[in-house]
Formats: structure tokens, C-alpha cells, sequence
């Protein structure tokens, strides 16, 4: 469907090669298992199929699994399918074109309202989601003033929003250290030459969310016991934090 975006095709109609524009078969059409019993090439004109999309299905597929085994059947299991999965594909828009597709958000805030829990407060949520993107775009306006450049573009702060819809605002600065370090880890293992020129950064906050969502309760905990126990102070205002009291229950027992 990105591609199709991308290239300004119709999402509707059957799925073609992008070389020959032979209509596809159902056989053809079997996520990561056509690729592979293809090898990665055209039934009919022999061309090459992108290795993006057999990167795309099998991770997917992987991150969908995961989830299955975390969640089972509930209307978490569908509100962190939809998150990921388009999280992916605008991972893959950015990596192809550096756009963040404004269609995409807005489905994800949408399946956030509509998945919804009974605890969940949502005025609240939306309001909290502000909270990084407002800083995000402090820093850039500063960067921008001393260093004459951008260093993030607005559609990756507009994500951080919708992001933030979905983790509380404690997780959400877990985030955005996490993409911040992949992104780094990326560009030192990037030849030389490509570092200067700008990367595609929603693939490393779709990893840290992936991360955040399974370790980041646990992360969170072990900093602030550890700047708890930094600071010897018992009575410490973190440790009033619902995280660390109930981690503190479970230890006591
Ligand atoms: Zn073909």
C-alpha cells in the first residue's frame, strides 16, 4: 500500500510486478514464504522483488507474534497490532521517500480512541501527549537558531505525539533516549560518506517502541532505584512512583 502510495497508484485494484505489471496470483501473494520459494525474483518476467518487503513481512510478522504471546485475545493484542504494523509502514515510507504520511497518524489516533480500556482516561492521554512534542520542537527551534539546521523533521515530532497516545509520558522519554541511541548506532555502522546526509529515523523509533513496550517498565524501575539508592534517601520522591511501589510489594513478599 506505501508503494502504491508512493508511486500515486489507486490502493484499490490487485496486486501487479512492478516491472512487467503481470497481475499476481494468490500463490505469489504469501507473505515471506512467496519471497523466499521465489528467490526474491518475478514468476513471470524474472526481475527482481525488493529485499524491503521481505524485510517488512518477516518483521512484521515477528512483532505480531511477540505480541500474540504477551497480550493473548484483547483489545490490547489489537491496539499494539495496528500501532505496529502502521508504525512499520511509516517506517518504510520514511526509509523510501523521508515523508511521514499525515493519513497514517490520523488512523493511529482514531484505533487509539476506538481500542480503548475502561481505565484509560483519554482527555487526559491526549492532553499528556503533548508534553515531549513540545519540548521536541523547543530544541529544534534552538538548534535551528545556533546551528542554522534542522535536526529532526516535523513529521517525526508529529509522530512522537501519536506516540505518545499510546505509552505514558515516563515511557515516552524511554523512547525517544532509545531512538536516539539506535539512530546514533546506525550512522557510526554507516559508511563514512553517508553520514552527513540526512537517515530515515522512524525505523529507530520503531524499534525503541518495540523495546519500551516489552522492557520499558523494567528500565524505567532499575534507573530510578538506582538514582534512589544514589541519592540514600528512602523517603525520596521517586519512590513514591506506582512502578517502583509495587516492585517494592513484590519484593517484600
Ligand atoms: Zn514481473
Amino acid at each position: 500500500m506505501i508503494d502504491r502510495r508512493l508511486a500515486s497508484e489507486s490502493p484499490l485494484g490487485r496486486s501487479h510486478c512492478d516491472s512487467c505489471g503481470q497481475q499476481l496470483k494468490v500463490g505469489d501473494l504469501i507473505p515471506v514464504l512467496s519471497f523466499l520459494l521465489l528467490r526474491g525474483r518475478c514468476r513471470y518476467c524474472s526481475q527482481k522483488i525488493s529485499g524491503r518487503l521481505f524485510v517488512c513481512e518477516t518483521v512484521n510478522g515477528l512483532t505480531w507474534t511477540l505480541l500474540w504471546l504477551r497480550y493473548g485475545p484483547c483489545v490490547l493484542l489489537w491496539r499494539y497490532l495496528t500501532l505496529f504494523t502502521l508504525l512499520l509502514a511509516i517506517s518504510y515510507s520514511d526509509s523510501l521517500s523521508f515523508t511521514v504520511p499525515d493519513s497514517l497518524l490520523v488512523i493511529l489516533i482514531i484505533a487509539r480512541i476506538v481500542l480503548f480500556q475502561s481505565s484509560d482516561r483519554l482527555p487526559v492521554i491526549f492532553l499528556q501527549a503533548f508534553y515531549l512534542p513540545v519540548f521536541l520542537l523547543a530544541f529544534c527551534f534552538l538548534f535551528c537558531l545556533i546551528r542554522k539546521k534542522q535536526p529532526m523533521g516535523l513529521g517525526d515530532i508529529k509522530l512522537f505525539y501519536v506516540l505518545g497516545c499510546y505509552f505514558s509520558w515516563e515511557k515516552m522519554i524511554l523512547l525517544l533516549f532509545l531512538s536516539c541511541l539506535i539512530g546514533i548506532i546506525y550512522c557510526l555502522l554507516s559508511p563514512i560518506k553517508g553520514r552527513s546526509r540526512p537517515f530515515p529515523f522512524v525505523p529507530s523509533i520503531y524499534l525503541a517502541a518495540l523495546l519500551t513496550l516489552f522492557f520499558g517498565q523494567q528500565i524505567i524501575a532499575f534507573y530510578l532505584f538506582r538514582f534512589a539508592k544514589l541519592l540514600q534517601a528512602r523517603h525520596f520522591l521517586f519512590l513514591k512512583h506506582p512502578v517502583l511501589s509495587a516492585l517494592q510489594t513484590v519484593k517484600g513478599k
